[in-house]
């Protein structure tokens, strides 16, 4: 099987270099090569490359960045892994359910796998970024499982669906959009105006916020706008400023 391309694995501040040379390793042994590291805590390292034996090359061309939004700007599906379910519940899909999805989409986005810190796992923020979460479903009262273990898991999943679709034909749905999926930073753009307007019309008080944009980070990622819908809700956004322009008293 080739390489199952735009599928990136993003680190964010791993604190031990052991997990993200295991993790390379991982990636590597089921076909994935892109790696993204977000504030890693101790790398380059020697000890990551050791646990990353033949995968180094994973390592030396890994992407390092300063924040998740910076790692997953140009994607188009983000999936973030999180043993924990949050105050308010995302979408949340198995690892074979994520499987499926991706690989039906390898090749027309951008694909972002997102893994937590050791002791914390991924911030409210950081998991608001994702179009969907997903948990493996381990043993309740000791569910987390180590960092590179987690990747493994995920990774595995998606060669497995991978080579089942490339052999069985009649496994390949026809899950295809005719529209380009916007990207998370063309999102982003769009739930900053979005928050501006609803503040402008008075719907939004940033000072007591509800869980408001929450909610709506929430309702438009599991829709996943693509790009012609995204610009026409920023045209209406736009035209209810300029209606609002015309209104205001002189
Ligand atoms: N103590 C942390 C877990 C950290 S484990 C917490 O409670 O969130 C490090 C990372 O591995 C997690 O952030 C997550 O991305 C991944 N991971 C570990 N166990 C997982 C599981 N059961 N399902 C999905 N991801 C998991």
């Amino acid at each position: 099987m080739t390489i199952l391309q735009n599928i990136r694995v993003v680190l964010v501040n791993t604190a031990h270099p052991g997990n993200i040379g295991a993790s390379a390793r991982a990636m590597k042994n089921m076909g994935l090569n892109q790696l993204t590291l977000v504030e890693p805590k101790d790398f380059p390292s020697g000890v990551a490359a050791g646990r990353a034996a033949s995968a180094v090359d994973i390592l030396e061309s890994a992407t390092i960045v300063d924040s998740l939004e910076e790692a997953v700007a140009d994607c188009g599906l983000v999936i973030c892994a999180s043993a924990r379910s949050r105050k308010i519940p995302w979408p949340m899909l198995d690892p074979e359910e994520v499987a499926k999805k991706v690989t039906n989409e390898i090749g027309f986005s951008n694909i972002a796998l997102v893994f937590g810190r050791e002791d914390s796992g991924l911030s409210n923020e950081e998991l608001q970024l994702g179009n969907f979460h997903v948990q493996i479903p381990a043993e309740e009262k000791y569910s987390s499982l180590n960092l590179a273990a987690a990747v493994l898991v995920i990774c595995y999943e998606i060669r497995k669906a991978a080579s089942k679709r490339n052999t069985d034909e009649k496994n390949q749905d026809t899950e295809t959009w005719d529209q380009e999926f916007a990207t998370v930073q063309q999102v982003e753009h769009f739930y900053q105006h979005l928050e501006q307007v609803l503040i402008d019309i008075k719907f939004h008080d940033p000072e007591n916020p509800r869980q408001l944009m929450q909610r709506m980070r929430r309702l438009f990622g599991r829709i996943r706008l693509d790009v012609m819908e995204l610009n026409i809700l920023r045209g209406i956004l736009t035209n209810i400023e300029h209606s609002m322009e015309k209104k205001k008293p002189r």
